[in-house]
């Protein structure tokens, strides 16, 4: 026995001794995890639970069989299976732990103590990586290694611990007022679990990677983040004047929907819209349509209620769902029908638990537009199916061509609409966060879902004030952003330039964006061998310092897309697409 009491010949049977490859690794790993019904994501959450932290790529590493865990990760994974170690590592049966209950909670401990970064220092171990606002400290496998660690290593001693408020430093073990033997180790935090399956991968573990290389020294090109200012995208000059001349009005929070200024001026841009219905206490502002697409979520949806998003999707939807405890489930968008909502997918998914629809139209990633004709078959499912409707309009100025916007709610004067939009991309002011939703239909349908919405806004006071206060200037009069969209203007050329270089590229083909600054191309899986679209990303990343986003990211399924944003300048577009031809001349994926 350890100090721990965990018995020494249970913790000599995962020695780097052993025969283990990867692959059979792999094998046990997965054999124990149909065994109890356990998916990567259960096993990220129940590491999660025991203190411990694993990243989503570092199981599926071990799953896939392309690394093969240090001990105190094989420990917690037998631990999580309830298996032997010894089992994963290739040797005996998979009998359940004979572990005493004691010993394994002391195992599981030390195992998250080794994952925390907690025990002595470990001979010949991998650098520790601490992911910046992480609060949990991990420390990943380098591919196809074991940590080894001399058998003679001094085994650490781990206790629940405090740091000492006023020293700062390490309480040895001591009494808790209550009682509680408080012990010597220092506590870490982790993330809630709510958040184990919440994908935001537009700053995910990519973007982390490039600040990384940007701290040595690197220069990226960042074409993952629709942020129009840093590219030359200026708010127009009457605006920055407007809110300078408010600013000294807006010290005290407003009402908590938005002022009456800006109120007025968004409800006569939906009437302009034909939104049906509309009233000022239908109108509520956010810090970016971010904040409502969050506030709309944690309003409607119970635990197992489903809702309807598009794949791809701009994935804060998804994001936002989840974490209010809904299921999201993806209707995909058709890349041969010009990324057009597939409608028979769109019904085929529906059960009796969906409340919802959601739409982004103009759509971010694709940069398509939805026709009258499909946003009417839209509104006719979600009526044969009692469904409220959530439609994204934020890019619906930025439509370039003969494409026209037309807002869903306009077609479902009978159903219950909500419909957002802001100044983020249409007035390049991302910064300043002002955003709103507009309700629409029959509303006493939604009564109930709008109470639970003026509570939560309520709760969140107000949004920005001084931002609030520029939205009656910025939806009246010119529009610059037309300029920017039609012929000659910068988003129009930049749109049409990129089309053009990455359909001339071999074994890419992409659909022309009708809105919106984005392109989502396809790449020939094939061709390039791509099975890992994160994978992809890093490699571009790392041989052109180049930062897209992967279609994972959007929640596409499969690993054949990404999307780039097309804002920089010509001149950095061409020197991008030039580098990214040169990338996919040679590329092919270990
Ligand atoms: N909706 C879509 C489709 C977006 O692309 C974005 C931002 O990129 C947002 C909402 C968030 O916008 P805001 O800046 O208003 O929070």
């Amino acid at each position: 026995m350890d100090m721990l009491g965990v018995p020494m010949a249970e913790k000599k049977r995962i020695s780097v001794d052993s025969p283990a490859t990867a692959k059979s690794f792999a094998q046990h790993l997965r054999e124990g995890m149909d065994r109890r019904g356990l998916k990567q994501a259960d096993l990220i959450r129940m590491a999660s639970q025991r203190g411990a932290k694993l990243g989503k790529s570092q199981v599926s590493q071990y799953v896939s069989g392309k690394t093969l865990p240090r001990r105190a990760v094989v420990q917690l994974l037998s631990d999580i299976l309830e298996i032997e170690p010894s089992f994963l590592m290739g040797e005996g049966t998979p009998a359940v732990s004979a572990v005493s209950a004691a010993s394994s909670a002391a195992a599981a401990t030390e195992s998250a103590a080794e994952l925390t970064g907690l025990d002595a220092e470990p001979m010949g171990s991998f650098p520790t990586v601490i992911p910046a606002g992480s609060s949990a400290i991990s420390i990943p496998d380098p591919p196809g290694r074991a940590e080894a660690r001399p058998a003679a290593a001094p085994e650490p001693r781990i206790h629940m611990s405090r740091l000492d408020k006023n020293t700062n430093s390490v309480n040895s073990a001591s009494s808790h007022p209550e009682g509680i033997i408080m012990s010597d180790a220092i506590r870490t935090f982790s993330k809630s679990s709510k958040l184990d399956n919440v994908l935001y991968d537009v700053r995910g573990p990519v973007v982390d990677e490039a600040a990384r290389l940007e701290s040595e020294g690197a220069h990226i090109l960042k074409l993952n983040i629709g942020n129009p200012a840093p590219f030359g995208f200026r708010t127009p000059v009457e605006v920055i004047q407007d809110m300078r001349e408010q600013l000294p009005d807006c010290e005290g929070y407003s009402d908590s929907r938005g002022l009456f200024s800006a109120r007025k001026a968004i409800m006569q841009y939906a009437q302009l819209k034909g939104l049906p219905n509309v009233s000022m206490d239908g109108i509520y502002t956010g810090n970016g349509v971010s904040e409502l697409i969050n506030l709309c979520m944690q309003a409607l949806l119970d635990t197992g209620d489903e809702i309807l998003i598009p794949a791809p999707d701009y994935p804060l939807w998804t994001a936002c769902a989840t974490l209010a405890g809904g299921t999201p489930v993806h209707y995909l968008c058709d890349e041969q029908a010009d990324w057009n909502p597939d409608l028979a997918d769109m019904e085929f998914k529906i059960t009796p638990r969906t409340k919802a629809l959601v739409i982004i139209n103009p759509n971010n990633p694709t940069g398509a537009v939805y026709s009258k004709d499909v946003l009417e078959g839209i509104v006719e499912i979600a009526r044969r199916h009692q469904l409220m409707i959530f439609a994204d309009e934020i890019y619906d100025r930025l439509c370039m061509d003969d494409a026209e916007h037309v807002s869903i709610a306009s077609l479902a004067p009978d159903l219950f609409c909500v419909t957002f939009s802001g100044l983020s991309k249409s007035h390049m002011i991302a910064g300043y966060r002002i955003g709103w939703m507009v309700v629409s239909g029959n509303k006493r349908l939604g009564s109930d879902f709008m109470l639970g919405v003026n509570m939560l806004s309520n709760m969140r006071l107000c949004s920005n004030v001084p931002a609030q206060s520029i939205v009656q200037t910025a939806l009246g009069g010119h529009q610059s952003v037309k300029d920017y969209v039609a012929p000659g203007g910068r988003v129009y050329e930049q749109r049409n330039y990129v089309y053009e270089a990455l359909n001339a590229i071999d074994g890419i083909t992409a659909v022309k964006p009708k809105a919106a600054f984005y392109i989502f191309p396809k790449m020939d899986v094939k061709k390039f061998n791509i099975h890992d679209d994160e994978q992809f990303a890093l490699d571009l990343l790392h041989q052109k310092g180049i930062l897209i986003t992967r279609g994972g990211g959007f929640n596409w399924p499969e690993p054949d897309h990404f999307r780039i944003v097309y804002l920089p300048r010509m001149g950095v577009l061409r020197e991008a697409m030039e580098d990214l031809a040169e990338f996919f001349e040679t590329y092919r994926q270990a």
